[in-house]
């Protein structure tokens, strides 16, 4: 590995984000010349093209320890063969987002919000993404005729007070398109809040332009929310797109997947989320992986899940410690789980654990 500077004295437009959209890495040649790829190897990862594409920012490869197929940016980003096997709990659409979508590109299944799905491109294809059956199939934009239509979808629902942009990635279009959207919402009454999701801050942090945020403060209240899964992705390229985001005054929230091998140790887990928050990043999900076909190899126990929760808790800072949710298969939504610190509750009294294990009593109110 070679340090930020050394990359932009050998491509001096590196801090280009169109430069690294356009210099990305899709091909198992253009890898195997960074990465030194065995035979096998490429072998491996060409029958995993003929399933789910491959694109990875010279940025985001360059975080990538060369000679270490379990390095943890290496596991997100370049294909593996498990991808190929198929596991029999594996659903195209696990969490039914297709069953709740009135128009194209909406997901409404939450009473006052809805989830906007703006392109199905990404910078950095990520190994583990939950929506794998749309996104990266081809790097298709949505069409005018369907933003129209999802725009009077929100228009005539004044219960949506809202709008989650999603994707895809929504920073990978260009300022002007996605203006065109925001400012559409914003023009909305009864939309409260818009929030982007987004994982340029991690895969692509030069995306994060002034040109971009001052027009993100023309449509105020804007939340962003990023996908940092391992404290080797944090950088100090993604450290500066972190602080010009909250600087601009948009609150910055993240979103993990636990993945196996990649982050599912308390170790790793404490380090990245307290590198989240001194970045001013509140860590907000922690998200159990889903059953998205050929990602079965990053599934952990929930058990897993649980016991690193109750690790976090209480012995770090509350800001520190997401929520840790399953994505119930079947589009029941977002069901938190955790330890029960709930030894026992009646009528009298609750009996209950604090983070150490020591048993504490509160007294019920009089019965009235
Ligand atoms: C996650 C999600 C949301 C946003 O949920 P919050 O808990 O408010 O962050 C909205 N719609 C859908 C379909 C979602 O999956
Ligand atoms: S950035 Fe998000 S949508 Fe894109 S591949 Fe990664 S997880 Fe999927």
């Amino acid at each position: 590995m070679i340090n930020g500077s050394d990359y932009t004295a050998r491509y001096p437009n590196w801090n280009d984000w169109k430069w690294q959209l356009a210099n990305r890495i899709t091909s198992v040649d253009k890898l195997s010349k960074l990465l030194r790829l065995s035979e096998p190897e490429k072998a491996d990862i060409h029958k995993c093209l003929e399933h789910f594409r491959m694109a990875i920012t010279p940025y985001y490869a360059s975080l990538i320890r060369p000679g270490d197929p379990e390095d943890p940016v290496r596991m997100q980003c370049v294909p593996s063969i498990e991808e190929t096997f198929s596991c029999t709990d594996d659903m195209t659409d696990p969490l039914c987002e297709e069953r709740d979508s009135p128009v194209a590109h909406i997901v409404h299944r939450y009473p006052d919000r809805v989830l906007f799905l703006v392109t199905l491109k990404c910078s950095t294809y990520c190994r583990h993404c939950t929506r794998r059956r749309v996104v990266g199939e081809e790097d298709r934009v949505i069409s005018e005729k369907e933003l129209r239509s999802a725009l009077g979808y929100i228009r005539g629902h004044t219960q949506i007070r809202d709008v989650l942009i999603s994707g895809g990635d929504p920073l990978v279009m260009g300022t002007e398109r996605l203006e065109k959207i925001i400012s559409a919402l914003r023009m909305i009454p009864h939309v409260d809040i818009i929030r982007i999701g987004t994982r340029v801050p991690v895969v692509l942090p030069m995306r994060i332009t002034d040109e971009l945020l001052e027009m993100l403060k023309k449509y105020q209240p804007i939340w962003i929310n990023t996908h940092f899964n391992h404290p080797r992705e944090i950088t100090p390229d993604s450290e500066r797109a972190c602080a010009a985001i909250v600087n601009a005054g948009i609150p910055l929230g993240n979103q993990s997947v636990l993945l196996k091998g990649v982050n599912d140790s308390l170790s790793t887990m404490r380090e990245l989320l307290l590198k989240l928050v001194h970045m001013r990043v509140r860590p907000y999900y922690l998200y159990q992986c889903d059953l998205s076909r050929g990602i079965s190899h990053f599934r952990t126990a929930v058990d897993k899940g649980i016991e690193i929760m109750h690790g976090l808790t209480g012995n770090i800072s509350g800001y520190a410690v997401p929520k840790f949710v399953i994505d119930a298969p079947g589009g029941g939504g977002k069901i938190p789980v955790g330890y029960n610190y709930i030894i026992s509750k009646d009528d009298r009294e609750v009996v209950m654990e604090n983070f150490r294990g020591d048993i504490f009593r509160y007294p019920q109110p009089p019965a009235g």
